[in-house]
Order: C-alpha cells, then structure tokens, then sequence
C-alpha cells in the first residue's frame, strides 16, 4: 500500500517539523488508521424530499468527521463539516485569532479530496467556535494546489536526524514538551 500522510500534518509541520517525529514515536493509536484505507466512518444527517415523480427521496445533508483521501496529493483525513445540499465545507476551531498558512493547507487539502471524491463545493470557510465568528475563504486553484503539494513533499522529504533549533515559544504550547529531546522547556498544560 503507498503511503498517505495525514491532513493534520499539514499543519503540525509548520507548527514544528520534530512533533511528527514525536507523535510517530508516541501516538501509534493511529495505525490501524495508516494501515487501514480511509472510509466514511462519520455521521451523517438526512432529510427527505420528494423527486419530480413525488416519490420520497432520502439525501445526506450534513457529513460531519468523514475520512476523505486524495491520491493525487497523498493524503487523507478527516473532514469537520460538508454541508452537503448547500456545497459548503468547514474547518471549526476553538478560537481563531490568526489564519495561520497550515490552517489553509489543512483546509484546501480537504476541499482537494472531496472533489476529487466527487463532491460539489461551492464555498469554504473557516468557524471560531469561542467568539462564533466565520472566516471566509476563496476556493483554492492550480496554482494553491500545486504550493499544498510541494508543502507535502517537504514534509514526506524531511530529515528529522538533521540540525534542529526548537522555538521555546512553540515548545511552552507543545503537548509533547515533557517528552521531546529538544528541550528542557515544560509546555503550559502541565
Ligand atoms: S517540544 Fe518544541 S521542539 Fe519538541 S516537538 Fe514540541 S515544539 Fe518541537
């Protein structure tokens, strides 16, 4: 089986390229999910409707947390909400103070495999759950799609034995902090 790496990748590299390696080595709860092809394991809501024969018609309205996968990019994961009737998908966050450059990569990555899964979308968004406020984004084209792809080649070529200077910053808010090698920071959690 080729490997895929996982959306949340996309961000968490960004975050710090070494809390790959140190979920690698101390998460393995998601192997079955490497190991495993991705399937719709999400819930789903439906409403019925009558077709034009006036025939009962049952259709997904809302996907939440379904596995989505792009072979074109390598990658899979799941989604958060596709709001199926009016072509809508969106990312929630706790708090979004800051649109960081993972948090679109995370988004256009599933916006990419849904498509290509055959889904319509029409607009993305992103949602801050804390002060309910929705971010709006523009649909990504050729050219986001080719900067997520050289994204994920930079992460799938990374050396993590390489020369490393960890951001002490990061480190405070990292949940690995107690574990890394990196540093002798403890993160703000504990
Ligand atoms: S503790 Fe610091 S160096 Fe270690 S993985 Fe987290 S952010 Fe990176």
């Amino acid at each position: 089986m080729e490997t895929y790496l996982p959306i949340s990748y996309l961000n968490d590299f960004i975050f710090c390229p070494y809390s790959l390696y140190l979920h690698q080595v101390f998460d393995n709860s998601e192997e079955e999910v490497y190991s495993a092809a991705p399937q719709q394991t999400g819930k789903a809501s439906h409403i019925n409707i009558d077709d034009e024969k006036g025939n009962k018609k049952q259709i997904t309205k809302i996907l939440k947390g379904i596995y989505v996968i792009s072979n074109r990019l390598g990658i899979y994961g799941k989604i958060d909400t596709l709001y199926v009737s009016e072509k809508r998908l969106v990312e929630s966050k706790y708090h979004i103070t800051t649109i960081y450059k993972g948090y679109y990569y995370q988004l256009w990555a599933q916006y990419f495999a849904l498509i290509e899964m055959g889904y319509v979308i029409n607009t993305i968004s992103f949602f801050s759950i804390k002060d309910r406020k929705t971010y709006l984004v523009n649909i990504p084209e050729e050219s986001e799609f080719q900067e997520l792809r050289q994204h994920i080649r930079t992460i799938a070529r990374y050396d993590f034995e390489q020369e490393f200077i960890p951001n002490p910053t990061k480190c405070s808010h990292c949940i690995y902090a107690a574990l890394c090698d990196k540093t002798q920071n403890d993160h703000v959690y504990t």
